[in-house]
């Protein structure tokens, strides 16, 4: 069969203009006329281009199907599994946060963890030194790593040293992936997108409601309405940037599943398509308290398939509305349960951050997982980064061989708004 398709992406991996089909130029409709009359006007033609075939050809024009899909698989090997450690997180300023997110382990105001662990240590607050920071570039720029991770417990744009971290990024060409929780404290948005924008990979917004009434009862202290405009504003930046320089800053809606939220997903998808964000994406609730436990949409049966159905609206809203460029929201991790899925753990779940990651704390302490804090302890000591350097922990301790062997299945998925 001939075919006319648009010359981009895989299509036009395997469709060679005028040789087994045609091809039109992406996205515009007068080029797609051009072509279709050109194969109204020659069919004898068109039957040439067809009989080349789709799978291949014999001069090398059309390459091989199993050869190219060789090559691609070697090709998502060796992005997917990187042999290198591919991102650090850096968890410069816990302690600091403009808002009490009720399901938040350490700032919820059900949540005691900050003064039992005062109490435990003596420790007043937990920051990390910009100097710390520093030396963590450069080993990892050494390592190779893509990506470093400011603060995914409290709000990282609160750490007195956020520009010098964005400053490091430049200087040592490593991107920043960004977890805020959208307040853009102390400076106007735009200040903000023109530090961030212009090195960051992802910019996480944590997003927990359609509409004030929701968000501003899960996020206590928020401005639901400030926040929007927030992200209004981020995105005329993003806008402007991409088309300025051809550099694409993503950024995505953080959620965390629950039933005081999971009502208006569908409704969040909407709202992310309007304003342009690129996805949505979170993750199940982590009770860490005993008054969050009926919130979660893994509850029970019942919560269970209330949560399918959220996610069938969420599916058909994401057709409905587009982005203003045409594209749809990506959604991700928001995808039915099993009915037995009661449990915060599946047993067979393969952990797609371990072996590639890195999480060091405001003490220095190194874990390969983000787990709430009891649950990371329980994995082992991987050292510190005041006594260890990254490298000779991810090799001498060797993280990867010691999951592999005694964790192949474990689990962790992250807490509240520390989703990668
Ligand atoms: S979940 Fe994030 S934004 Fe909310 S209180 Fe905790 S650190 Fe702050």
């Amino acid at each position: 069969m001939p075919v006319i398709t648009a010359d981009y992406g895989g299509m036009k991996e395997f469709v060679q203009h005028k040789v087994n089909g045609l091809l039109f130029e992406h996205r515009n409709p007068e080029s797609l006329k051009e072509q279709m009359q050109f194969a109204l006007k020659n069919p004898g033609l068109m039957k040439q281009f067809g009989e080349v075939g789709y799978l291949f050809s014999d001069d090398g024009r059309v390459p091989d199907i199993v050869e190219h899909c060789n090559e691609l698989m070697k090709i998502y090997k060796r992005v997917a599994l990187p042999k290198n450690l591919w991102r650090v997180t850096i968890d410069t300023n816990p302690e600091d946060c403009n808002l009490r997110c009720v399901m938040c382990e350490e700032h919820s105001p059900l949540s005691s963890f900050i003064s039992e662990l005062f109490k435990e240590t003596g420790m007043k607050r937990r920051v990390m030194a910009i100097e710390t920071v520093e030396d963590i570039f450069l080993q990892a720029k050494k390592l190779g790593v893509k990506e470093i991770i400011p603060s995914t417990m409290g709000e990282p744009l609160l750490y007195k040293g956020i520009e010098r971290i964005f400053e490091l990024s430049q200087m040592h060409g490593i991107r920043i992936n960004l977890t805020t929780n959208g307040t853009f404290p102390k400076r106007s948005v735009k200040d903000w997108a023109r530090l961030i924008i212009p090195n960051t990979s992802d910019i996480k917004i944590s997003w927990n409601g359609a509409t004030a009434g929701t968000a501003e009862k899960i996020m206590l202290g928020l401005n639901f309405g400030k926040t929007l405009e927030n992200v209004k504003s981020l995105i005329e930046y993003r806008n402007i940037y991409y088309s300025r320089t051809g550099y694409y800053c993503s950024i995505s809606f953080q959620l965390t599943f629950m039933q005081r939220n999971m009502h208006e997903l569908a409704d969040i998808v909407k709202i992310a398509a309007e304003l342009g964000v690129d996805r949505v994406k979170g993750h199940q609730l982590w009770t860490h308290f005993e008054e969050m436990k009926q919130q979660s949409m893994k509850a029970d049966y019942e919560s269970i398939n209330q949560w399918n159905e959220y996610v069938k609206q969420a599916n058909e809203m994401q057709e409905r509305f587009r982005k203003p460029d045409g594209e749809r929201v990506i959604l991700e991790n928001i995808i039915p349960l099993m009915e037995d899925e009661v449990i915060e753990v599946p047993k067979e779940y393969d952990c797609p951050f371990l072996k590639k990651e890195l999480w060091i704390s405001a003490t220095g302490v190194i874990s390969p997982c983000c787990a709430p804090d009891k649950l990371r302890k329980s994995l082992g000591d991987f050292g510190n980064i005041y006594e260890t350097s990254i490298e000779r922990c991810w090799q001498v301790k060797d993280i990867r061989n010691w999951l592999a062997i005694t964790k192949p299945n474990h689990f962790v998925e992250p807490v509240t708004c520390v989703n990668q």
